[in-house]
């Protein structure tokens, strides 16, 4: 489907975004209160079955690409299974993954073989200890693990998505650009948005993009753009002389909103227009009274002309509480 815009522009569903679970195994201390959150209730979550049916809907409905989240999504089991059937969906094109990677390494082989096209690794520091204090408990070499077994598995581009925060991270983002070029990684620079426990730190670690640009072209020169499969609202470079590239998404300093071609399906069967929506449509009565095909695509219709061309996160806002863990991130 099409949405007319102010301006006469127009923008199609074309993305959903899945979090197959509220579950994490890690505490990113942006992203999570320590102790965690309260949880979803099992019966409450999606099954693989619902999902899928969800998913097919989408596909009717224009979408071309779903990507799985979470929480992690690795935690929730035997996810092959829901690889599976959402890789056998005629109309999707693109099947990806965000992942914290932990968990990825034994699984890649079977993820690809299942269908799965591509996977980003949420990975905020390149030093052990610093990411075991970022994650509160995490461990880089098994999160290193996971992202090369996924190059060698075929899921590429493996992008690196990194959220930079000033005196936390900042100070690695020339090591970070350093592994695009001698190790062909795809690397994304992330800014922090007010969500979850951000939400009124986000004044203090808050950085800019272009000053992240600025940083890199002061090292290696002026960065040469660079079209990549997948790139969604990432601005994208090669580095002279690598093989791999820089991203810059920025949701708050170069808001992306108007050609934002995505939805977002909770863990509990939200289906929300935006990341910073409060509130979705609730899918889960619908799927558990048996709705049909028809109606799953209407209320896919429905949540993306409840798409605005707008957020109002700024680095001073309040923010959003709740986290991205809970809505998928
Ligand atoms: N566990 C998976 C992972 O780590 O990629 C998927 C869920 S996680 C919530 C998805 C992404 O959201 C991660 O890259 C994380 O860094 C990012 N994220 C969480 N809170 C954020 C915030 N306040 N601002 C920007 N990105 C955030």
């Amino acid at each position: 489907m099409k949405e007319q815009l102010p301006g006469g522009a127009q923008r199609k569903l074309e993305y959903l975004r899945i979090s197959v679970t509220d579950r994490c195994n890690l505490r990113c201390a942006y992203c999570l209160p320590e102790e965690g959150l309260p949880l979803v209730p099992r019966e409450e979550i999606l099954t693989y079955e619902e999902i899928a049916l969800v998913a097919r809907a989408a596909a009717r409905a224009g979408v071309r690409h779903v990507r799985l989240t979470g929480g992690e999504p690795l935690v929730r089991p035997d996810l092959v299974r829901l690889v599976e059937q959402l890789a056998a969906i005629p109309g999707l094109q693109d099947l990806s993954l965000t992942t914290n990677g932990v968990l990825l390494g034994p699984l890649a082989p079977q993820l690809a073989a299942a269908g799965l096209r591509r996977v980003n690794v949420s990975l905020d520091s390149l030093r052990p200890e610093r990411f075991r204090a970022i994650t509160r408990g995490g461990e880089l070499a098994l999160a290193l693990a996971g992202l090369e077994a996924a190059r060698r598995a075929g899921l590429e581009p493996v992008k690196v998505n990194v959220v930079v925060m000033r005196g936390v991270n900042d100070d690695e983002i020339l090591d970070f650009a350093a592994r695009a070029r001698t190790d062909g990684w795809h690397v994304r620079f992330i800014e922090l948005m007010p969500i979850g426990a951000a939400a009124g730190q986000a004044e203090r670690w808050f950085i800019p993009n272009e000053l992240l640009k600025t940083r890199v072209e002061a090292a290696y020169g002026p960065l040469e753009p660079v079209a990549l499969e997948g790139a969604g609202p990432a601005r994208t470079y090669r580095l002279p002389g690598g093989s791999g590239s820089i991203g810059f998404i920025s949701p708050l300093s170069e808001h992306f909103c108007s050609s934002c071609n995505r939805l977002r399906l909770t863990a509990h069967g939200q289906l929300l227009p935006c990341l910073a929506s409060p509130k979705g449509l609730e899918l889960l009565p619908l799927l558990r009274r048996g709705a049909s095909d028809d109606e799953l695509v209407q209320m896919l219709q429905l949540a993306f002309a409840l798409k605005g061309d707008g957020h109002h996160l700024g680095a001073r806002s309040g923010g959003l509480l709740w986290p991205m863990s809970a809505v998928g991130g």
